[in-house]
Formats: C-alpha cells, structure tokens, sequence
C-alpha cells in the first residue's frame, strides 16, 4: 500500500500547465482580469491561479462561438471532414496521455493509474464520435409520388456544457466529442476545481486543426459563468452534468431565457442488488467495492447502496470489509495507488458529515468513517462501510458522493426490488443472481437508466448512459447521444405534373 505523503512544495513541476481562458483559437485572462486558486487536493497545496471568468468573458466566447458556427468553417465541413480532424485530436490526447494524466491527478486527487485510464476513456470516445458522424443517414418520407420530403439532422448551433470535477477529460469529452462531430460550436465550462486538463484539451482542438470560435472553455465558478451560460439568449442547447440541484436550476435558466434545450446527467443512489443465489460471491464482493470505493466514490453511478439478501448479509458485509483494505488511500502519484483523495476539502468536510449523520441516525458503522493521510495535507477519506440501514435514512437517500457504501438488508425478492426503486434517483443499478427468470424480472421492474447483471457499472461508447427520475433527462454516448446535438429538419418538395 502506497503511504508516501507529500510535503509541502513538492508536488511534481505544474509551471506548465494552461491557466488562462481559451477564447476564439488563443489563451486570454478572463475579462476583468480575475482569478481563482487552483488548489491541488494530493497536498493542500495552491498550484497556481486560474482565470475567473464571469458573464463579460461568457458574452465574448458565445459571440465567437456564433461567429464560428455562422461562417461555416466547421459547421459546413463534410462529415468525413470532421471525422479526420477528430480522429487527429483523439491522436494528440493519446500522445500526451501522461502529461494529461498529471494534470488530472493534481488537480482533483485521482490515482494516476486512474487518471491515465479515463484519458485513454476520452480516446475511446472522441474516436467512437469522429468514426460514427459520416455514417449516419437521414430519412427519405414515405409520402407518395407527389412529393419527395426529406427529414435531415442538423446541428443545434452554439452549445453549452458544464461539467464536474469527476471525470475531468472524460465527462467534457462524453458531450465534446457529439456536439463537436454533428458541427456545432461550444462554450465549456469546467467545474472551478477541475480546470487545467479541459484548457489543455481545447490547445489540442487547436492543433488538431479545429477553427477558431468552434471550441471555448472558460474556467469560473458556476453561480456566475454557469449561470450566465445557462441563461445566455444566443446558447441554444445546455448539457450538464453534476448534481440535480443544480441540473434544476438549468430548466429554470432556460425557462427564463430562449427556451433553450437542456440535457441532464445528475446524480445517483444506485442499487446493487445482491441476492443469496449469488453466482459468485467473491466477483459480487470485489465489483461492489470498486462500485464504491472507485474514484473515492465521487461517481454518479457508485453503487451506493449495497441491498443484500438478510441470509448472506453477514458475510457480504465481512468480505467487503476484508476487501476495503485493498482500497486504502494512497499517494496519488503512485502508480499502486488504488484509491486517491476527495477532490477538495469542502468535499471531505461533506462526506465526514455524512458519516456522522449516519452513525446518528442508528446505521451500524462497520469499518473506516474518519479522514485519512491528513499528514501529507491532502483531503483523504478511509472506505466506510455501513451494516444493518433502513432505506429511510440520509445515508441511504441523499447523495454522498464519497467511499461510503450503506448496506441494507432485504428479505424477498419483492421486498429487494421496492428498496431499490425507493429513491428520487434513477441512474444506475445491478443484480446478483443465477436465476435468469429473476434477473429478468428485476431488469423489467427497476426504474434506471442502466442495470447490470452479475457485474457492476458497466458500459461502453455504444450504450447510452444517463438517468430516470431526477438522474436526468437525455443520454451521453452511443449514436443516440447525436440526438443531443443535432435537431430535425423537415424538407418537402411538391413533385409538379408535366
Ligand atoms: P455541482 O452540481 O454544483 O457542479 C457541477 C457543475 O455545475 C460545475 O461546473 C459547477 O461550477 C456548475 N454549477 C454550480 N452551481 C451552478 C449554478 N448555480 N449555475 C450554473 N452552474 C453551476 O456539483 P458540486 O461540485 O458542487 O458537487 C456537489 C454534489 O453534487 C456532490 O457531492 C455530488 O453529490 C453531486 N455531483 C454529482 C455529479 C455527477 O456526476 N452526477 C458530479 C459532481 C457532483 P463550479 O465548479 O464553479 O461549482
């Protein structure tokens, strides 16, 4: 287990790294010059400043935005046009994979094997997107001999995202890689904890040869240019990714301005369902605690909540404790490392309190519940188990978004699938079991986005990925994700006689 701790000044050489607004193909401070610590969550320590943009820089990268999606430079380039220079910059990520990695891993506190692993992710998907866009057709009406009427795709215009500290490559990439492949332009905004590798994803837009105005982002905090991005008359489309909270506030921006169309991934309390015919209970214990304890739990679709049958709850719960350990926080930076840091300290403050609210309320603390490594100055949180919850409780209703697993037992079948569905949420879910006639029955009865069968959160860029209830509204990756960005238009031409 990797247990070096960092000493402050020594994190890796970050002088490097972009820290400015990427507006109109350059590097510029935000318009009233101010800016915002970027505070790496490994250590403690400041990296440096980032620029702080507000409303003024958003009015700016939307008007080069429109300009760039009105000239047609990128808008009106064939298909397989696109696809070329996408094909080149999913080149160019691949090439500086490692940099890209340490970018990630700093700023937000991921292990660097993960860190390389979801960059390798953003490849995968802005290559799935470039290949996909010049094989997609559009539809001849069957109305008649009369006429001959055409329904086509186009792209929406200027587009919004924003997104979360989570995945930083990834999550901007899942909505980049459609929007940019179906011709629109966008204005990105990372989350302020997360900033540095989307800046350096839009200088390789750039020298993959995308225009100009066609690829913004600017670094600022959510309640200004989020805000103003979601309530800008000239965006036409938002997609966002993050909490409901604030996946709300977007309808409601929306409502208020141009009516623009807003897609939502939120978040989650997913269901893993275990039940005691479980076909393999050392695969069932080790996909729950990467569920859980992946990413320090700061997943959307973590398995949050462990529903296990009541005749195999013991010894589930005592695998997964034994196989917790395996989950320890590390150093970041080791490539050994499996689990890293919280992304910031307001995170870690958050997740301890939730751990408190759940020793409160009676759940039954079986392993972990306090910070971690806090001698190295980095945000580190123990993996926590819960044994013997109700459903009821805040640690088994409210998001998380830490390595806290809540266990709840369940008696019958019937009684596993109305715990599962007992939530607001909706994203994901999984059942354990050897009986197909029961899995199928579970898979038919779940309200989610997604459920898994004998396996935990899996996916690929061909499955669409998104939520039910208030998970969200709209899917990210697979060809239905194209329907994001692109809006339909109706063509009927009146075949006149002779
Ligand atoms: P938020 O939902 O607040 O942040 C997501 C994005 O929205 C960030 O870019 C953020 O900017 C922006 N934002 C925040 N407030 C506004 C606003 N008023 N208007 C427009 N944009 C806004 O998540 P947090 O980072 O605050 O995390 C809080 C909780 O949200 C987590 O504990 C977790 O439960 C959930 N979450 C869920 C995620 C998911 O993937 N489903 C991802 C991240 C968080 P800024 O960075 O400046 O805040």
């Amino acid at each position: 287990m990797a247990t070096t701790a960092h000493a402050t000044g020594t994190l890796p050489d970050s002088s490097r790294f972009p820290r400015q607004a990427f507006v109109d193909g350059a590097f510029v401070d935000a318009a009233a010059g101010a800016t915002f610590a970027c505070v790496s969550p490994v250590s403690g320590e400041t990296l440096f400043d980032v620029a702080a943009c507000d409303a003024d820089d958003v009015d700016l990268a939307v008007a080069a935005a429109r300009r760039s999606f009105e000239s047609g430079a990128w808008s009106r380039l064939a298909p397989r046009e696109r696809r070329r220079v996408l094909l080149r910059l999913a080149e160019l990520i691949k090439r500086d994979r490692d940099e890209l990695a340490l970018m990630i891993t700093l700023d937000m506190g991921k292990p660097i094997g993960d860190a390389k692993g979801e960059v390798s992710g953003a490849v995968a998907c802005l290559r799935y997107f470039a290949e996909a866009v010049d094989k997609v057709y559009g539809e001849v009406g069957p109305t008649g001999p009369s006429a001959v009427t055409m329904v086509t795709r186009e792209p929406i215009g200027v587009v919004g995202l924003v997104v979360p500290w989570n995945y930083p490559i990834l999550m901007p990439t899942w909505k980049l890689a459609p929007a940019l492949a179906t011709g629109n332009s966008v204005v990105l905004k990372p989350a302020e904890q997360s900033p540095i590798v989307a800046l350096a994803l839009a200088a390789l837009a750039a020298e993959a040869g995308i225009p100009p105005g066609v690829l913004n982002v600017l670094p600022g905090f959510g309640e200004t240019a989020g805000q103003a991005l979601g309530r800008h008359m000239d965006v036409d489309k938002v997609a966002f990714t993050g909490s409901s909270e604030v996946g709300k506030l977007f309808l409601v921006y929306a409502g208020q301005s141009n009516m623009k169309g807003v897609q939502l991934e939120c978040g989650g309390k997913s269901p893993n369902v275990i039940f005691a015919d479980v076909p393999d209970i050392d695969l069932a214990v080790a996909e729950s605690a990467e569920g859980i304890f992946g990413n320090s739990g700061q997943v959307c679709s973590a398995g949050s909540r462990l529903l296990v049958q009541e005749s195999i709850a013991d010894e589930i719960l005592e695998k997964l404790a034994a196989e917790a350990v395996k989950w320890l926080p590390g150093d970041p930076l080791d490539p050994a490392t499996r689990m890293g840091s919280m992304v910031d300290q307001e995170q870690m403050e958050r997740v301890l309190r939730y751990i408190d609210a759940g020793t409160g309320e009676g759940a039954e603390l079986r392993l972990g519940g306090t910070r971690a490594r806090a001698e190295s100055g980095g945000f580190y949180v123990e993996p926590t188990i819960f044994g013997g919850a109700r459903n009821d409780m805040r640690i088994a209703q409210e998001e998380i978004f830490g390595p806290v697993v809540t266990a709840i037992p369940f008696a019958s079948e019937a009684d596993g699938v109305r715990i599962a569905n007992d939530t607001v949420y909706g994203l994901t879910s999984a059942v354990w079991t050897r009986d197909i006639n029961k899995a199928h029955r579970f898979a038919r009865s779940i309200r989610a986005g997604t459920v898994c069968v004998n396996c935990y959160d899996r996916g690929d860029n061909s499955l669409p990925f998104g939520g039910f209830k208030q998970s969200g509204i709209g899917r990210d990756k697979s060809l239905h994700a194209l329907e994001n960005y692109t809006q339909l238009k109706t063509t009927y031409i009146n075949v006149l006689d002779d």
